[in-house]
């Protein structure tokens, strides 16, 4: 199998090594030094403050979107939200859900958000920001210091989901001024999915505290006061969080997070020339390193998928909703290699000469 989705994504050996082991009991000291290793890794790698915390969700990403919603805000604040595609709207939903008030910022589908659009907000009494930094359904990068700089100036918290651009594109935590970034397991740390990993500045951890929230398997509080000691309040996905130890240190001995970032971005750059001749438009003015979204001009979007993955084994990734025949991804991240990227050209220009797109 050639997995070229956004993820789950191919594993490395080391990982997979990890996988096959038998899970042990965690509530021992050799567990509890994995998960603070872990938390040391993810500070430095996205070059945390050092009073920032790191709390291990056992959840997919969206159970991190989530505990940060509940816990940060509350019915007192008004939250600006970019609602740029189905991770951006997902925000919005649990802003309902939460009773969490917020305006929705919709940019067109491919496009980014300028600081036109931001300014209309200023100075209207909005106390934080939600932003998918990579909107992983659309393909689209948003500017994060752009972001940062404009919440900055409105003394608003700065809430990054950077689920699928953790390690494929630069993020600075003290440059751009989040209070939260985070992401999950099967992205580009390429493990099982089950985790989610949450990053809170000071301010963030200082509202945490204050806030009053109504869920047990979600409470950050809990969460904080269990890491102090490297462990968690329930049974967390044991077997995964040991992936990704082993996936970090992987990382760590490759020169760190600019070096998995460029290797991520040599992927990216190597499939866009090849695909030059091929009849798909990029439908995305603001690229990410993690994510090519491609239009293809003569054929159904879903169905190259399906023949990709019934014919030969290569699984893309198609889109949902209204975009199901006009789009689909090619995802850049995991353990794939330019060499890779030739099997799927190849296997793009063969439907090519059945005259299938
Ligand atoms: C994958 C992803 C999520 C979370 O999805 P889960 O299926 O809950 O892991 C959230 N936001 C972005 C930007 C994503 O790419």
């Amino acid at each position: 199998m050639l997995n070229f989705t956004v993820g789950p994504v191919m594993s490395y050996d080391d990982v997979l090594a990890v996988a096959g082991e038998q899970v042990p009991y965690f509530r021992t000291q050799e567990f509890s030094e994995t998960i603070l290793e872990n938390e040391a890794f993810m500070k430095e790698f996205v070059n945390a403050p050092d009073n920032a915390k790191v709390v291990f969700i056992t959840g997919s990403g969206t159970a991190s979107m989530e505990a940060v919603i509940m816990n940060v805000f509350t019915a007192k604040d008004k939250l600006l939200v970019i609602d740029g595609g189905s991770f951006g709207h997902r925000f919005t939903q649990l802003c309902d859900i939460h009773h969490i008030p917020y305006t929705a910022i919709k940019p067109e589908c491919g496009h980014t958000v300028t600081t036109d659009m931001l300014n209309e907000y200023q100075n209207k009494g909005y106390t934080g920001l939600l932003v998918n930094i990579h909107e992983t359904s659309t393909g689209v990068l948003y500017d994060a210091q752009m972001l940062g700089d404009f919440c900055k100036s409105q003394g608003m918290l700065y809430i990054v989901d950077a689920i699928s651009s953790f390690l494929a594109d630069p993020l600075d935590m003290q440059k751009v001024g989040a209070d939260v970034i985070f992401t999950g397991s099967q992205k580009v740390l390429a493990c099982a999915p089950g985790i989610s990993i949450i990053v809170l500045g000071e301010r963030a951890l200082s509202r945490v505290w204050e806030n009053e929230t109504k869920t047990m398997y979600l409470d950050l509080k809990d969460a904080l006061r269990n890491a102090e000691r490297g462990q968690t309040p329930f049974t967390p996905a044991v077997g995964i969080l040991r992936q990704i130890n082993v996936r970090l240190r992987q990382i760590k001995r490759n020169g760190g997070a600019n070096t998995e970032i460029e290797r991520i971005s040599i992927q990216a750059k190597d499939f866009r020339n090849k695909i030059r001749e091929l009849p798909f438009e990029i439908v995305s003015e603001s690229l990410s390193n993690a994510v090519t979204p491609l239009h293809p001009t003569t054929a159904s979007a879903y169905d190259i998928f399906l023949q990709l993955k019934d014919d030969y084994g290569i699984w893309i990734c198609p889109n949902g909703g209204d975009m199901k025949d006009s789009i689909f991804r090619v995802g850049h991240f995991g353990a794939q290699t330019t060499a890779d990227n030739d099997t799927l050209v190849m296997a793009f220009k063969d439907l090519q000469s059945k005259g299938i797109i």
